[in-house]
């Protein structure tokens, strides 16, 4: 089937064709390119006729033709993940034209059409979309196609090189977000190669400059071209994914709220001169002593709406001690031993608290020269519901020093609810596979933001199932994703989209 649209105009270029001539007689079909809607052009009458027939007697092989082919699917997704992985974009400096060119000639080989933008040369965005019927809003399928960079020395694979080995496909993004992209693509091709139109239109955005903020890439996007997203209803993109606990249970974390960054540089001055004669509190030791107070802080822990209903949701599937933990966790951390034994983790310690991580120092370039200024970067992420103003308030009283403060990123917290019809979606697969739904709050930040400030219900989550070692290699060394979960996320999402039109007439969830 070839779907081709003029992008940008909403209008079809040329009409659908086909790949099977009793399609075209029970559907709409004008293509100049197609025999049977040439005939049916000249002979309207037979159009009926051929309908009848497609009907009746072909209606059960078509039946068995519109069942996608997973085997194939699988393996034809892995050989997409491993070129698109050898296409290297780390950002900086990005250079997602070519992951973008990469793109585009994969969804033409597969019938769809796509359309590359660039916010700055080579920073690129891909959109691709595939029609539905337009009976519901369309949903865009975003990723990025920039990845962080790598030290290749620290890895035991070719971090560009998309090694399989053991059922894991290695490399750079792997997971984040080429994964995720394949994972889309996909989807989308498979259904488009099914027959089968969904009641939205589906629409792949792959942007550049995620890893470094998004402006470049989804921000850009989202200011200058959301028209032609045409009113989407849902967003689904990176943040969330399946988790498989230790006791083999399934969860899909499903996230609709993220932390978010504020990232503050830090300038403190003092008096340069020469190493050899020191003048006092110079600019680095003015600075070294606000951060070790920042180190050395109050942590201020508490327990936010948003993160007590994700451990509520945990709690359910837990049993004893850790049951009881979740169930009321503001009440378990008043217990000193809980709280540290919690804490520890810091996976669950960074959604407890709006943390400070040092992360860039600069000072002077030369062992004898003092510099007149110092400075010092913190990325520090705020918990749903605090303020900037309050967090800078309490971090100025912390440090108790003449020290300049910049905010180097920042923006207002926003929010997807979980009370839609997507979400149930989502909780009637699960349920087919026994795993359960729980609503995360992301610990970092992704381009979700750009299209929730747009009132666009947002979801994060990768419908792949991993293990918290996958996780943890992600951004880090040795990033790879079990190659039997492409496939398996592949379904999940085709399920999880027809389920979206089969509509909310059931509410199996697994208990
Ligand atoms: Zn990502």
């Amino acid at each position: 089937m070839v779907v081709r649209r003029a992008l940008g105009t909403g209008r079809p270029r040329v009409d659908r064709v086909p790949a099977r001539w009793f399609e075209c007689a029970k559907r709409v079909c004008r293509s100049e390119l197609c025999f049977t809607a040439q005939f049916l052009a000249k002979y309207p009458a037979m159009r009926r006729v051929l309908g009848a027939i497609a009907s009746f007697v072909l209606l059960p092989f078509l039946a068995a033709g519109d069942e996608i082919d997973w085997t194939s699917v699988s393996s034809e997704a892995t050989a997409l993940l491993q070129e698109y992985v050898r296409v290297e974009s780390v950002n900086p400096p990005g250079n997602e034209i070519a992951a973008a060119r990469y793109l585009a000639g994969w969804f033409d080989r597969h019938g769809i059409e796509s359309q590359i933008f660039e916010s700055e040369p080579g920073r690129a965005t891909i959109l691709a979309r595939l029609e539905g019927s337009g009976k519901g809003r369309p949903i865009v399928l975003l990723n990025h196609l920039d990845t962080v960079g790598v030290n290749p020395d620290e890895w035991s694979h070719p971090p560009f090189g998309a090694e399989i080995s053991d059922g894991f496909l290695y490399g750079r993004g792997a997971i984040d977000c080429k994964g995720m992209a394949t994972v889309e693509a996909m989807a989308m091709a498979a259904i488009g190669r099914s027959g089968q139109r969904l009641d939205r239109d589906l629409i792949f955005l792959g942007t550049a400059d995620e890893e470094r903020g998004g402006a470049l890439g989804a921000g850009w996007f989202v200011a200058k071209h959301f028209d032609l997203l045409g009113d989407p209803e849902f967003v689904f993109n990176e943040g969330g994914h399946g988790r498989r606990l230790a006791d083999g249970t399934v969860v899909y974390e499903v996230s609709g709220v993220e932390k978010t960054p504020y990232w503050l540089k830090l300038t403190a001055k003092g008096p340069p001169g020469h190493g050899s004669t020191p003048r006092g509190m110079s600019s680095v030791e003015r600075l070294v002593r606000a951060l070790e107070k920042i180190r050395t802080r109050t942590r201020r822990i508490r327990v936010v709406p948003e993160v007590d209903v994700y451990y509520k949701a945990l709690a359910k599937r837990e049993t004893g001690e850790l049951r009881t933990r979740y169930s009321d966790l503001a009440k378990a951390l008043e217990d000193k031993t809980t709280k540290a034994e919690f804490l520890a983790r810091a996976e669950d310690a960074a959604l407890v608290e709006s943390t400070i991580s040092m992360t860039v120092l600069k000072a002077s370039t030369k062992t004898n020269v003092v510099p007149a200024s110092a400075s010092a970067e913190l990325d520090c992420r705020l918990l749903p519901g605090e303020t900037p103003d309050e967090f800078l308030q309490s971090l100025r009283e912390t440090i108790d020093d003449e020290i300049e403060i910049e905010v180097l990123l920042n923006f207002a917290p926003t929010s997807s609810s979980i009370d839609t019809p997507l979400y149930r979606a989502i909780e009637r697969v699960a349920a087919r596979e026994k795993a359960y739904v729980v609503p995360n709050v992301v610990r970092g930040f992704t381009d979700s933001h750009f299209f929730r400030e747009k009132g666009i219900t947002t979801y994060g989550f990768v419908p792949v199932v991993l293990a918290d070692e996958e996780t943890r290699r992600m951004h880090g060394v040795d990033e790879r994703v079990p190659v039997a979960e492409l496939g398996a996320g592949i379904r999940r999402l085709v399920e999880i989209l027809r389920e979206l039109d089969a509509g909310d007439g059931s509410t199996a969830v697994a208990e």
